[in-house]
Formats: structure tokens, C-alpha cells, sequence
């Protein structure tokens, strides 16, 4: 077993005696020291590089700052960010921490696009494409939000596109459709997307309908008081904006223009020239 995967199953059966208040955990000091010393990403990035080697040295490392954002005008890497990424991956198709879906789906639905991003895209969960493909947004959805991003000017792997959830919500057998992911299950995946948030700092996310919003601020409303201007989602600007399944649901020029003007807001944010062409754009 892979590294990453051993923490996580520990850190799930720590959390699942907690939940079932069962019996308390027992660990010895040594262990508790060494987990203490490991509980950082990063330092788990070297442990699986060359650590294994000289174990002390890299524990002893300092964890690099996290702080990328405003204060600091220092990027990591493209190459480091791939490789948090990829660390963070490896858990995520390992985690279990919902049984139900843990054991419905095909595959997990991590994220994907280019880890410098811009821009990132956030939705609420796959759907049965999704988890039959292992990426989000290819359904129809999916290809209507590949159109909106083509039309702001950028290619689908320019930007990052990810969900709260990354396994499909698990419906009854025989049953067609998606359902929305629950607030218990959006609780749980959550700190999957803050890590891959963290890791790529866009300059802009794009919350994808209510579900979304609700996964990232915790904020419960309409999505006609919530669109079309801006909020904060830890300090990065967050605009929210209809789900691409909502217009093909309603097919309403007037719904798919304010999508077009919620976008042309993320443009104007980026400093991104607009052209007349795409001011008179409409979905
Ligand atoms: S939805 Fe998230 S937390 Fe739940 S099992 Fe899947 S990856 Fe783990």
C-alpha cells in the first residue's frame, strides 16, 4: 500500500471511531510523535520521493510556506503544483470515507485542467458520464461549459475544472438521473477541493449552481440572488453563476445571457480584453 493511502485509511478509521464514539483510540507515543511529524503534505510528498532513504532528514524539513496568495508575489512551480496534485489524487481515489458511494462508483472524479490556472470551475458533483470517464463536465452539461469557456477566449485545459463531490451520488438500482450531493456528504469531500484550491490558487473561481455555492460558502439561497456578482471564497474572488445543466433545462435566451454576462465579469476581473464579438455574444 502506497503511502498516502495508509495515512488516509488511518486518518478514516480514527474519524469513523470518533462518529461511532465506539471506543477511544489507542496509539503510543512513538506513533503519536511520528504522525505528529508527518502531518503536513508536503512532508508526505518527500516521504514518497527520496525519504525513505533518510527518513530524519526530510522529517525534520520545514514545510514550505503556504501562503501564495495576495501578500506574496512567489508562485510555486507548475511542477510542484502537478505534484501536489497528484499526491492529493492518490488519496482521493483511495478514500472511503463515504461507504455508500465508495462502493456505487466507477471511479473517482478528481479535477482536471492546467494546475496554474486562471481560472477554476466548480461544480457539485458527477454525474453517470462523469464516472463512467473519470472527468467532470463531459456529459451535455460538460460540453456546454467547454462552449462557454471556448467563447471567453480560453481552451477547456487552460483553465481547472473540478467538483465538491468527487464521486457520483450514488441513485437506486435501475434507477436513471443524478441526485444533488447531501450536505453531510459535501461536508465530508470538502477539504479534497480546499487542498486543490490551495494548491493551484486561481485568480477566480466560478461557483456552477447552488449546489456549488452551498459546498463552498455553506450559503443556502436562490440562484437569482446569488449570481451574477461577486463574493469571496477565502480571499480569491468567487462569481457565482447558473449550472450549464440549468440551461439545457431551460432554454430561455434571457437565463443564457446572464451566464454570458456573469462570464464577461470574470474576463473584465482578469483583465482580459473583450471584443465586440463577444460583448454581443449570447450561449
Ligand atoms: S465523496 Fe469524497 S469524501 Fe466521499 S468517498 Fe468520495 S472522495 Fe471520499
Amino acid at each position: 500500500m502506497q503511502f498516502p493511502q495508509a495515512l488516509e485509511t488511518v486518518l478514516q478509521n480514527l474519524e469513523r471511531m470518533r462518529d461511532e464514539n465506539s471506543r477511544r483510540p489507542c496509539a503510543s507515543r512513538t506513533v503519536l510523535d511520528a504522525l505528529k511529524q508527518i502531518s503536513s503534505p508536503r512532508k508526505i510528498e518527500i516521504m514518497e520521493g527520496d525519504a525513505l532513504s533518510s527518513p530524519k532528514n526530510n522529517l525534520d524539513a520545514e514545510p514550505p510556506s503556504r501562503d501564495y496568495g495576495a501578500a506574496s508575489s512567489v508562485a510555486p512551480p507548475k511542477t510542484e503544483k502537478t505534484g501536489k496534485l497528484a499526491a492529493v489524487r492518490t488519496r482521493v481515489c483511495a478514500c472511503i470515507k463515504c461507504p455508500n458511494l465508495a462502493s456505487s462508483r466507477t471511479q473517482t472524479v478528481f479535477g482536471v485542467g492546467n494546475p496554474d490556472a486562471e481560472i477554476m470551475f466548480v461544480g457539485e458533483a458527477p454525474g453517470a458520464d462523469e464516472d463512467k470517464q473519470g472527468e467532470p463536465f463531459v456529459g451535455r452539461a460538460g460540453q456546454l461549459l467547454t462552449k462557454i469557456i471556448k467563447a471567453m477566449g480560453f481552451p477547456r485545459e487552460e483553465v481547472y475544472i473540478a467538483n465538491v463531490l468527487k464521486c457520483r451520488p450514488d441513485v437506486p438500482a435501475g434507477s436513471f438521473g443524478n441526485r444533488p450531493p447531501t450536505p453531510r456528504e459535501m461536508q465530508t469531500c470538502r477539504p479534497y477541493l480546499m487542498e486543490q484550491i490551495d494548491i493551484i490558487r486561481p485568480k477566480v473561481i466560478v461557483a456552477l449552481g447552488a449546489v456549488a455555492v452551498e459546498g463552498l460558502l455553506g450559503t443556502r439561497a436562490p440562484m437569482r440572488e446569488l449570481r451574477g456578482r461577486w463574493d469571496s471564497f477565502n480571499g480569491t474572488p468567487l462569481m457565482i453563476t447558473y449550472h450549464p445543466a440549468y440551461l439545457l433545462r431551460n432554454q430561455s435566451p434571457s437565463e443564457k445571457r446572464k451566464v454570458w454576462e456573469d462570464m464577461m465579469l470574470v474576463l473584465e476581473r482578469l483583465a482580459k480584453p473583450i471584443s465586440e464579438k463577444q460583448r454581443n455574444y449570447f450561449l
